[in-house]
C-alpha cells in the first residue's frame, strides 16, 4: 500500500450544491465549461469577507495595504483597490496596472530593490511615494525629480535588526538586497531633507507566511520601538510608518490560522502607549496572501485516468506552469499537498489513493501525491485551493509552449 500524504485544510467558505463545489454562484463543472480549463477563479465576496473581517480585529486608526505582487488581476485589483486603504507595488510595471486599475497615487506606494532610472521617473511623475531600498537610489530619485521639476514623496525602508520568527521567507535581519541597514537610515533621510523632498517615514518589513500571532505581535512591538529610535535620530516625526505585513495563510496539513485577535489587541495597547515622536503617525500593515490567497481556486479537468504499478494517476490539464506553488517549486523544502478537492465530488468520502499531475512532461509537475480521494475519472474536475496569491503570475506560463490560464472573478 502506497503510504498516504494528507493535504492541506480546504479554506472556510465554500459552498457544494448537488455534490459539486460552487464559487460565487457557480458549480466548478460550469464554470469550466463556460470559460475553459484550466481556470482560476477568485471570489469577491470571500475577498470582501476576508478584509473585513481582519478590519474588525484591528485598531480603526491602523491602515491596510494590499501587496499586489500576491495578485495582480485587473477585475482583483480594483475590487482590492476599493477595499484597502493602500496599494503596494513592487515594479514600474505593477504602477501602470495599479493607476489603470483606479489606485490614487497618494495611496500607492513603491518597494523592491532595482528600481530603474524610468521606473523612477514615472514613480515621481505619478506622485507615489518611493521606499528607497538603499543611499544610491535615494541619490538617483532626487537627481531624477530635480531633472523633472517635482518633489518626490520619499520613504526609506530600514533592513531591521530582528526578523520575523517562524516566517516563511524572511525579509529582514541581517545581509539582505533588501532596505537599507540601520545606521545608513538617519543619514539618507538628511540627504532627503536636505534635498527639500517630502519625506514620507519608514517601511520596515521583516518576513513573509507567519502564522504564529504571538511572533507577528513581536515584531510589530520590535518595529515600532525601531522606528521610534530612528525618528530620535533624524530629529523628526515620520507622518507614516509601514509596519510590514508577513501574515501567512494555512497551506499544509496541521496549518493553522494565525489568531488576528490577538494580534490587533497588542496594536490596539501599543497605539496607546505610543512614544511621542510618533504620537501623530499614520500605520499600516500590508498584505499580500493573506488578503487573497484563499478566495482562489484552481480548477483543471481530468484528462486522463492511468494506473502504473497499481498507483493511480489523475492526469491534468493544468499544472505547475500555473501553479508553481502548489507543485512545490516556488521556495519549499520538503514537498507537502496543498488542499485539493475533486470538485465534481465535493461532497464523496475519499474511496482511494491517487496522485494528481500536471500535463507537463517533468516530474517535477505535481499537484497532490498519494492524496486520499473519492473516486475520480476522466472529465471531473479537480479544484486547487490557496490560489488566489503567487498563482498564475508567480508561475512560468509558457513553459512547453503551454500559455496562460484564464482568470476571472465571481460575484
Ligand atoms: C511580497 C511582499 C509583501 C506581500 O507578502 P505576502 O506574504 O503575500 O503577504 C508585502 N510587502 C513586501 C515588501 C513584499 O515584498
Amino acid at each position: 500500500m502506497t503510504k498516504i500524504k494528507p493535504i492541506g485544510p480546504i479554506p472556510a467558505g465554500y459552498k457544494v450544491v448537488g455534490g459539486e463545489l460552487v464559487i460565487g454562484d457557480e458549480k466548478a463543472s460550469d464554470l469550466v465549461t463556460k470559460n475553459g480549463s484550466p481556470l482560476f477563479v477568485y471570489s469577491a465576496e470571500l475577498l470582501s469577507r476576508k478584509i473585513n473581517r481582519l478590519r474588525s480585529a484591528m485598531p480603526d486608526q491602523l491602515n491596510i495595504h494590499y501587496a499586489m505582487k500576491a495578485n495582480p488581476f485587473g477585475p482583483l485589483l480594483e475590487h482590492m483597490i476599493g477595499e484597502a486603504d493602500g496599494i503596494d507595488i513592487a515594479s514600474g510595471g505593477e504602477l501602470i496596472m495599479a493607476l489603470a486599475a483606479g489606485a490614487k497615487a497618494e495611496n500607492i506606494s513603491f518597494a523592491g530593490p532595482g528600481k530603474r532610472d524610468e521606473e523612477l521617473l514615472h514613480a515621481i511623475e505619478a506622485g507615489i511615494t518611493i521606499n528607497l531600498e538603499s543611499p544610491g537610489e535615494c541619490d538617483r530619485a532626487i537627481l531624477i525629480a530635480a531633472g523633472a521639476g517635482k518633489k518626490p514623496r520619499l520613504a526609506i525602508r530600514v533592513n531591521p535588526d530582528f526578523d520575523l520568527k517562524g516566517s516563511g521567507m524572511k525579509m529582514g535581519g541581517g545581509a539582505k538586497p533588501f532596505g537599507m541597514d540601520i545606521e545608513l537610515v538617519a543619514p539618507t533621510a538628511q540627504r532627503i531633507l536636505d534635498a527639500g523632498a517630502h519625506w514620507r517615514g519608514f517601511h520596515i518589513f521583516a518576513g513573509s507566511q507567519a502564522l504564529k500571532a504571538d511572533a507577528i505581535v513581536e515584531t510589530q512591538a520590535q518595529t515600532i520601538a525601531l522606528a521610534a529610535r530612528l525618528a530620535e535620530e533624524i530629529g523628526e516625526s515620520p507622518e507614516h510608518v509601514n509596519l510590514g505585513g508577513g501574515f501567512g495563510i494555512p497551506y499544509f496539513p496541521g496549518d493553522e490560522p494565525v489568531d488576528i485577535e490577538v494580534i490587533g489587541n497588542a496594536l490596539t495597547s501599543q497605539f496607546s502607549n505610543l512614544p511621542n515622536i510618533l504620537s501623530k503617525t499614520q500605520f499600516a500593515i500590508e498584505l499580500g496572501r493573506y488578503l487573497v490567497g484563499e478566495a482562489g481556486v484552481y480548477l483543471t479537468r481530468i484528462i486522463d485516468r492511468k494506473v502504473s504499478q497499481g498507483h493511480v494517476f489523475l492526469v491534468t490539464d493544468g499544472g505547475l506552469h500555473h501553479q508553481l506553488a502548489a507543485s512545490g517549486n516556488f521556495g519549499t523544502v520538503v514537498r507537502r499537498n496543498y488542499p485539493a478537492a475533486v470538485a465534481t465530488k465535493f461532497d464523496q468520502k475519499p474511496s482511494e489513493v491517487v496522485s494528481i499531475v500536471g500535463c507537463l512532461c517533468t516530474p517535477l509537475d505535481r499537484l497532490s501525491d498519494n492524496a486520499e480521494m473519492p473516486k475520480a475519472d476522466v472529465g471531473d474536475v479537480i479544484a486547487v485551493f490557496c490560489a488566489g496569491a503567487y498563482g498564475a503570475t508567480a508561475s512560468p506560463a509558457n513553459f512547453l509552449g503551454q500559455g496562460p490560464a484564464r482568470e476571472i472573478i465571481v460575484g
